[in-house]
């Protein structure tokens, strides 16, 4: 029997996103949804993603081939890191940059006051 909690299409797709650290577009959504057996909506699963992004409850990147994908993310400002292999991400400190910045800074004169960046490569597991 189901529960009321896991018929709920947001409860529903946040474990999903949870359970894996990767991001998955809103079709492989779609799939395994349906493969849990809580099949949701594909406009549905759009407008929860939207929604749980910007409340910055998840990350929102374009993929290779410009469709929109999401994981779950924490809050605080970070880096991903992305396995080319398995498509795994760790999640990195931006104090893993502070001697980038200071370089910059040195070197270029450039005062640094956003920025945007990940991490490609092979996970642990598939080097
Ligand atoms: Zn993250
Ligand atoms: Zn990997
Ligand atoms: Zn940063």
């Amino acid at each position: 029997m189901e529960t009321e909690y896991e018929t709920r299409p947001r409860e529903a797709i946040a474990r999903i996103l949870r359970a894996e650290p990767r991001f998955f577009s809103a079709s492989e959504l779609c799939t395994r949804l349906d493969e849990a057996g809580t099949p949701v909506s594909r406009a549905t699963v759009y407008r929860t993603l939207e929604r749980l992004a910007a409340k910055g409850e998840a990350a929102l990147r374009l993929n290779d081939r410009g469709e929109a994908t999401f994981m779950s993310c924490d809050n605080g400002h970070h880096h991903h890191a992305i396995c080319r292999s398995c498509g795994r991400v760790e999640d990195v400190a931006c104090s893993a940059l502070d001697n980038f910045v200071e370089r910059l800074h040195s070197l270029h004169g450039f005062q640094l006051d956003d920025h945007s960046l990940e991490f490609h490569g092979k996970c642990r597991s598939c080097v």
